[in-house]
């Protein structure tokens, strides 16, 4: 009973107290603070590589399939991955022709490119971004579509001449973080004003980041730029391929 009533005296002297030695002080509640900041953190960063070593073992092609590829053939790209993301603007109204001009939002290119885009990508996704494809190869019966609706060569390369998404060697892209998220390049796709030129000085930090690591990304795997837009990239000796005008199944 003794031993009660002193225990009970003791809590209540423990609460009654302001200066009580139990009560944390200042320093003790910022640590506990931040030491909890410091868990979630490392909980988040757990998940983040989780994620991501869950796209990279996502199955490539086989390399099977991957050694056959004939240098000029037509490949889907997603046959080649399915890490890749699609936002294939001219299956959309969204696009500065505000029409759709394909039945359907595919990506295919020549074997030689989809290969060395692989290889791109495979680099990319280590460093936790993936490739994004606004066009890829666009038949020529496309072109001449196009042409149609805005004949101006500033917007829209005459079908006479063709253009290398024509021969299936041009790609326009962008890049994603693992989740599909857009980095931000300082404009958007089809963008035609200075803002878009490589040379555009007036852009964030960040946006030169974004645009650089892209950049030197695909010129490392045989892209090359042009000088006006962000998004495209020919591939080195593209021009040799013939315009072709295969169209993809919708099924
Ligand atoms: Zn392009």
């Amino acid at each position: 009973m003794i031993k009660k009533l002193l225990a009970i005296t003791l809590i209540i002297g423990l609460f009654s107290c302001d200066d009580s030695p139990i009560k944390p002080s200042e320093n003790t509640l910022k640590l506990i603070e931040k030491s909890k900041q410091l868990q979630d953190r490392a909980e988040v960063l757990e998940k983040n590589i989780k994620e991501r070593d869950g796209y990279l073992s996502k199955k490539d092609a086989s390399s099977d399939r991957f050694s056959n590829i004939q240098d000029d053939e037509f490949v889907n790209i997603e046959e080649l991955s399915n890490n890749f993301m699609l936002d294939m603007r001219y299956a959309t109204n969204n696009n500065f022709l505000k029409e759709s001009v394909y039945d359907c939002a595919k990506c295919f290119v020549r074997g030689k490119v989809a290969k060395a885009i692989l290889q791109a990508q495979k680099e990319l996704m280590r460093k936790g971004y993936r490739i994004q494809f606004f066009d890829c190869y666009r038949p020529h019966s496309v072109q001449k579509k196009m042409w149609k609706i805005v004949s101006d060569p500033g917007y829209v390369a005459n079908p006479k001449g063709g253009s290398v998404h024509n021969r299936g060697a041009a790609i326009d892209i962008t890049l994603t973080d693992l989740k599909g998220n857009p980095l931000d390049m300082g404009t958007d796709f089809d963008h035609f004003g200075k803002e878009a030129a490589h040379a555009y000085a007036k852009l964030s930090d960040e946006v030169k980041e974004n645009r650089k690591l892209l950049r030197t990304t695909m010129e490392k795997y045989g892209f090359t730029t042009i000088r006006t837009e962000w998004w495209h990239y020919n591939f080195q000796g593209g021009k040799k391929y013939e315009i072709a005008d295969f169209t993809w199944d919708c099924q």
